[in-house]
């Protein structure tokens, strides 16, 4: 019993990996839902690929230091984390041209139907990308966006596709995967994921959802820095017949032969579009090792505590801030948010106090439960921080008041 127990604390204490991140001395950071923190590993890495590879090596470093494999070898990593089968992930350019490269394709499938369905919770660069794309095709297609909570009752026999974020960016809500793309295949249509705010977030089983697409980014939960690339994930049985929008010169079968004429890369790799960016994969390396060995079910089982005591501590402490993510926790990601009517100020008085957040107009104060890097004594720090600004009112000194660039 005893031994049990050991082995039981043992194995959660196993999760945290704080040593292993850098983290400015004084900060309690909640805001790993939008850029994560740095791996100590990372400098030294990226030191070493600017010196040792890319300086000594040069163009060699494609060979010799297996530049050319990194965005399919640690496309599994990423892959292994949200049960996508091997060698059906890829890494490459950013979230936005991912979500094109998959929409693009999901339309290709359906010729005959018109209609790409999302809802009003996605993250606005989705959606502008599908816009932007239906235009171009100029071919009567139809964005529908409705509620997140009317998204099941709208998946009809017109819709081609059904893209939907899984976590909303703003209030944490969480779509059933599984559900909605059973009822996308119900109709007929074709399901697409972006995971942005699940990937190492929250567990995800993309072979168990069947969905045929999955998009995300790898700078928030999984820690790769910023500009780390976006991964894009196709299901096995379909990569073959996939036709690539972005028909560029890395996801060609062959494109050291240079041919005229485009012919696609077998499977996931014809989702490639140019030059991979070594400098950010070498950074993005350090940060997947973190995750070896983690199982996403104890990070679920850790963030859910973290969000609760964050939760209660506010709620305890801070009534003037309202809950607006689900209050069931699993009905929601990995982050928690409040509504303040002056949260903007709040969240600068936060930050100046040493906890790092972030804002999301109109009223969003936002926080992000990582439990690699972040523990009870943390949050419940936090939370003293975050009354001791609302009890004092500091949040209306001028110097809060005043908007950067990025919020
Ligand atoms: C963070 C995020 C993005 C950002 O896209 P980039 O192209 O990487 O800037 C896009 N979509 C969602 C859902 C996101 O959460």
């Amino acid at each position: 019993m005893t031994n049990e127990r050991h082995a039981g604390k043992n194995k959660r204490e196993s999760i945290l990996k704080k040593d292993q991140f850098y983290l400015p001395e004084g900060v309690i950071y909640l805001d790993g839902n939008s850029l994560g923190p740095m791996p100590k590993a990372a400098s030294s890495r990226v030191n070493k690929t600017v010196e040792d590879e890319w300086g000594e090596m040069l163009i060699k470093g494609w060979n010799d230091a297996g530049w050319m494999k990194q965005p399919s070898i640690l496309g599994d990593k990423i892959g292994k984390l949200l049960g996508c089968a091997a060698g059906s992930t890829v890494l490459g350019d950013t979230l936005s041209v991912k979500v094109y490269q998959a929409l693009a394709a999901a339309l290709a499938m359906r010729p005959d139907r018109k209609i790409v369905l999302s809802d009003s919770g996605n993250f606005p660069s989705d959606l502008y990308i599908a816009d932007g794309l239906l235009r171009t095709l100029k071919s009567g297609h139809e964005l529908r966006v409705v509620a997140p909570e009317d998204v099941y009752d709208n998946i009809t026999e017109d819709v081609a596709v059904v893209m939907l974020t899984q976590v909303d960016y703003r209030t944490g809500r969480m779509h059933d995967m599984n559900a909605l793309t059973k009822a996308t295949h119900d109709v007929g249509a074709v399901s697409i994921w972006d995971l942005a705010h699940s990937a190492g977030a929250v567990p995800v089983d993309m072979a168990a959802s069947n969905a045929e697409f999955a998009v995300g980014c790898t700078y928030k939960y999984l820690n790769g820095g910023p500009g780390a690339p976006a991964f894009i994930y196709i299901r096995p049985d379909i990569a073959d017949s996939v036709e690539p929008s972005l028909a560029g010169w890395l996801g060609h079968a062959q494109p050291f032969a240079f041919d005229l004429d485009y012919r696609p890369a077998p499977g996931i790799e014809r989702m490639r579009v140019g030059t991979p960016p070594i400098l950010q994969l070498a950074a993005l390396e350090t940060a997947l090792a973190i995750w070896d060995g983690v199982s996403m079910d104890d990070v679920r089982a850790k963030s859910i505590a973290l969000s609760e005591l964050f939760i209660e501590g506010v709620e305890a402490t801070c009534s003037q801030l309202k809950l607006i993510s689900p209050r069931d926790s699993s009905q929601r990601g990995s982050q928690i948010s409040f509504a303040f009517e002056h949260g903007y100020p709040a969240m600068q008085a936060l930050i100046a106090a040493g906890v790092i957040g972030d804002f999301r107009a109109p009223d969003t104060m936002r926080f992000g439960f990582t439990p690699l890097y972040l523990d009870e004594n943390d949050v419940k720090r936090a939370v003293e921080i975050l009354a001791d600004i609302m009890k004092n009112d500091t949040w209306k000194q001028p110097r809060f008041q005043k908007k950067g660039d990025v919020t």
